[in-house]
């Protein structure tokens, strides 16, 4: 690994916003660096702050570590976390399209135990994985990512209100059917919650 000062610097300032020191965090700092270098972005966070987008296929620790690095959040709409509970990310440099997935290896975990046989597996996975080199920790695919004008950072391209509900639907979110437009929840029927009273004014 490259770059050991700056490494335990983007360390500490990871930690600082997550709440504590773990494996995550050693994981996603270096899985960001790596991928920041993958692509040739050297100041994700000051001039190349346009230039970068992150999809995270986990919402666990890592994904802390990986917005501190890069400096992509899910607001600025430069991180997208698609939830296929993977320890993996992909980079996309925006002004050239190259991108990089970036997988944290199966078998680390055991080569990061052979290296400590003495020590408790928390300890192990956090001292270990600040030392073992970037091959046997990660593996990079070269990918390609149809990114969506909707999908992108900017003003939202269209605004609509739900046939059905009445909420109002940014960034062509909305769907057609039978004429009407709709939101996805009253589209499909399916929503993460279910309604136990009708709407009411907030409490005072
Ligand atoms: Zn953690
Ligand atoms: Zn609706």
């Amino acid at each position: 690994m490259n770059n050991y000062p700056q490494f335990e610097k983007l360390l500490e300032e990871a930690v600082d916003f997550h709440g504590h020191l773990c494996a995550g965090q050693v994981i996603g700092v270096r899985i960001a660096m790596l991928g920041l270098r993958e692509l040739g972005i050297k100041d994700p966070r000051g001039l190349d702050r346009k230039k970068l987008i992150v999809f995270v296929e986990i919402d666990r620790c890592a994904t802390d570590a990986i917005m501190i690095v890069t400096g992509c959040r899910v607001g600025r709409r430069n991180m997208k976390v698609i939830d296929n509970g993977k320890m993996a990310a992909t980079f996309i440099n925006i002004e050239t399209g190259r991108a990089v997935r970036i997988v944290s290896l199966m078998n680390a975990r055991e080569k990061a135990a052979a290296r400590y046989p003495e020590l408790d597996e928390s300890t192990v996975q956090v001292q270990a994985y600040r030392e073992m080199p970037d091959e046997d920790l990660f593996s990079v695919q070269e990918v390609s990512v149809v990114l969506s004008p909707e999908d992108l950072p900017g003003r939202p391209l269209r605004k609509a209100q739900c046939a059905v509900c009445g909420e109002t639907v940014l960034d062509m979110r909305d769907v057609q059917q039978d004429g009407k437009t709709l939101c996805r929840t009253c589209a499909t029927g399916k929503s993460f919650y279910t309604v136990q009273a009708p709407p009411r004014t907030p409490i005072a």
